[in-house]
């Protein structure tokens, strides 16, 4: 049954998606996004959009009565939380702590939360389970367990029905969604940069790695297959519960292989050098997302890389002058 609910991060990559695919699906959506990452021109149609941030507006918004929020809005970039820790503690625990604040003082019911697979660090053992151990090896994973601790204890205190979504690595697009930065972090739209004309070459972060070629590995989701993931937890979460499943594929890509399905697809040649470590860079992060399928009936339908990076590229080509 269509609900009300609150979006934030709504005009970013993830969150865009989602939000067209709530729209889809006949609920009421709020987007509230401050503009800081996501672009006013990434908005779905056939919402209500509210520029502001998720620490100090959405408390306001939230005495109109929602069924729920849906928390997108965050710092995400591994790399600048390491150089930046107070940007990722402010902008994801604090805000996050204000929001639950708010939604408890609103008696708002339900949050599906944005977690991530850097909660968990080095793993012992892959594919990484939700009862792995949570060892994050940079902030910006350390920040989001943080949140997901206080999410459990208003869970249990208040009542919440919540669930975290614990993502892997996003790649592809959505009908006019995509991924975009203003400085471009993640490999797949780096990579695609080359082709695109805008970059020369990639620089391949790491080859001593324990990994068969030394690069890092990462298990690939594609973003319409995560937005469906947000519908299924609205649906499941239930009341003094807070609920939490790792989302993707079940198997990894080494930076090298990205690198090669990248040239498969665009039939370019993309320069590769190797280059220093970055810092806070697990070897391997491969999920079992075995919960989320028994638990959510989640059916990942684009699980081919090659998939996710023709969308990618399809993307980039749409953005490009003509
Ligand atoms: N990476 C790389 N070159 C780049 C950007 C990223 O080698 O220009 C590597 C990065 O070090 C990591 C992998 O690609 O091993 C995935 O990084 P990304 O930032 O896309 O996602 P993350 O796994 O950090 O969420």
């Amino acid at each position: 049954s269509p609900a009300k609910l609150l979006v934030t991060g709504g005009a970013g990559y993830i969150g865009s998606v989602c939000a067209a695919r709530l729209i889809e699906n006949g609920h009421d959506v709020v987007v509230l996004d401050d503009l800081s990452t996501g672009h006013a021109d990434a908005i779905p149609d056939g919402c209500r959009f509210v520029e502001g941030d998720a620490a100090t507006d959405a408390a306001a918004l939230l005495t109109e009565g929602f069924d729920g929020v849906l928390h997108f809005a965050a710092k995400s970039l591994v790399g600048e939380s390491m150089q930046d820790p107070a940007k990722y503690w402010d902008g994801n625990v604090v805000t996050s702590l204000r929001l639950l604040e708010a939604m408890r003082r609103t008696g708002t019911p339900k949050l599906v939360f944005s977690s991530t697979a850097a909660v968990y660090g080095e793993p012992d053992e892959v594919p990484i389970r939700e009862t792995a151990p949570t060892r994050p090896t940079n902030t910006y994973g350390a920040t989001k367990l943080a949140i997901d601790h206080a999410i459990t204890s208003y869970a249990a205190a208040h009542g919440l029905a919540a669930v975290s979504l614990r993502y892997f690595n996003v790649a592809g697009s959505y009908r006019r969604f995509g991924e975009r930065h203003t400085t471009e972090t993640h490999l797949i739209p780096i990579v695609l940069q080359v082709p695109a004309g805008e970059r020369q070459q990639v620089q391949i972060y790491g080859d001593d790695y324990p990994t068969e070629d030394g690069t890092c590995v990462r298990d690939y989701i594609h973003v319409a297959d995560l937005a469906e993931a947000h519908l299924l937890a609205l649906d499941k979460a239930a009341a003094g519960e807070h609920r939490i499943y790792n989302l993707g594929n079940g198997t990894g890509f080494s930076n090298r292989q990205v690198v090669d399905t990248c040239r498969e697809v665009t039939g370019h040649p993309i320069p590769a050098v190797a280059a220093e470590r970055r810092g806070g860079d697990p070897a391997v992060l491969v999920a079992s997302s075995e919960r989320a399928r028994t638990e959510l009936g989640w059916q990942p339908q684009r699980a081919e890389l090659a998939e996710m990076v023709g969308d990618a590229w399809s993307f980039t080509q749409s953005r490009l002058p003509a």
